[in-house]
């Protein structure tokens, strides 16, 4: 064994000892050429793959215009893609940031002084989902409420509870009233690809409305065409807030929360803020981004491309029940259960040239660029049952 080389970084990652210097479409390539078919577009970000030539065009004319004013003035690039979101779903005000996490404390502060506006500042509970993920922040982090990523954290912020997945009724126990809004994935990522059941959000919404509290959906890694819509709420239900970031950038660092007029108006000026978010060379991407996922006939081919996924996945869980033990997901948001621990397969994956991610409950997630072609599906999973092979041994 090579003593590990020295490193500078505090050690909070598991990284894989491959490291990549360029990137083009849905491949990915180390510095001495070799290339690997991305299947986790890192973590269901490059959402249009890598070194789109429009992202590019559009980061590069705007660096020679403009990097940073501030939220000191008026930001019509903002505004623009504010405009554009809105047009594409329930909201009416936006609020730009710079990641997952950030979206989401705003959408619970949100929550909260929207009742403390409306007279009932003893509304300030939010109930979250067990094995959710809403990110790192201290606030989002409780929301998460799972003990691996707690520990040694204490004190935390209070008023979160949280019920167990999928079920509506041991939800509906836990309101109260102090209960100030629900938030929720529509498929939980981290903790394993676990689609909300069918009917579950809508029964949610009505369930919020007859109690008068909020619906808060966490859309940062399904938002921006991942499952197929636009945004996956679409399929159910209409939140009254949503968080979004992973893919709204294409691998340019944003978030955003998006929210009604009722919900948004209580956020009055000096109520919140961030120096970086709404930045010009974010707004710059994020708008190319969006116009071109949010045709309808590039969603259409989301939806057929994750067709052919799941049709792979089934059949190599079906040469191998030894391996997989269930397929699940929505549209280019896929886990396969596995058997054996993930990490085997995901390091025997990395040796036939995929890159493929890990969930929880030692789930294989694939959430490939949106643009992937048939071809590289097909060679993504001929690559995949190579490696499941080796792990049947
Ligand atoms: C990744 C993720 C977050 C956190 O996003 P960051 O950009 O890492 O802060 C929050 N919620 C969900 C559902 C996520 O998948």
């Amino acid at each position: 064994m090579h003593d590990k080389v020295r490193s500078f970084l505090i050690p909070v990652y598991n990284r894989a000892p491959i490291s990549f210097e360029r990137g083009a479409g849905s491949t990915l390539f180390t510095a001495d050429g070799t290339g690997y078919l991305d299947f986790g577009s890192g973590v269901a970000v490059n959402a249009l793959g890598h070194g789109h030539p429009r992202l590019v065009d559009a980061l590069v004319k705007q660096a020679r215009k403009l990097w940073h004013t501030s939220n000191l003035y008026a930001s019509p690039q903002q505004e623009r893609l504010a405009q554009r979101l809105c047009e594409l779903s329930f909201a009416d005000r936006v609020f730009f940031c710079n990641s997952g996490t950030e979206a989401v404390e705003l959408a619970i502060k949100a929550a909260r002084r929207f009742h403390y506006v409306n007279g009932a500042p003893e509304r300030n509970g939010i109930i979250t989902i067990e094995g959710a993920f809403h990110g790192r922040t201290l606030a989002a982090l409780t929301a998460t409420g799972q003990q691996k990523y707690l520990e040694g954290f204490a004190p935390l912020p209070g008023g979160f509870d949280q019920v167990p997945f999928g079920n509506l009724a041991a939800l509906e126990r836990a309101i109260t009233a102090r209960t100030a809004a629900v938030l929720v994935e529509p498929v939980q990522g981290e903790s394993g690809v676990r689609p909300m059941p069918p009917g579950y959000l809508r029964n949610l919404r009505a369930l919020c409305d007859q109690h008068g509290i909020l619906l808060l959906i966490d859309e940062v890694q399904t938002g921006i065409g991942r499952t197929g819509t636009f945004f996956a709420y679409e399929q159910e239900a209409i939140p009254d807030v949503l968080a979004t970031a992973k893919g709204l950038g294409g691998g340019f660092p944003i978030g955003a929360c998006l929210a009604t007029e009722a919900v948004g108006a209580v956020m009055e000026r000096g109520t919140h803020g961030s120096t970086f978010g709404g930045n010009p060379l974010a707004m710059a991407v994020a708008t190319e981004v969006v116009d071109m996922i949010s045709a309808p006939a590039f969603l259409a081919r989301v939806t057929r491309a994750s067709e052919r996924f799941f049709a792979w996945a089934r059949e190599l869980a079906l040469h191998y029940p030894q391996v997989f033990s269930e397929v699940r997901g929505n549209g280019l948001l896929m886990g396969l259960k596995c058997l054996p621990p993930v990490s085997d397969l995901v390091a025997l994956a990395h040796e036939e040239k995929l890159l493929c991610l890990s969930a929880g409950d030692n789930v294989l997630r694939i959430a490939p660029p949106l643009i992937i072609t048939n071809a590289e599906i097909d060679d993504g999973f001929g690559r995949l049952a190579r490696a499941v092979a080796r792990l049947a041994g």
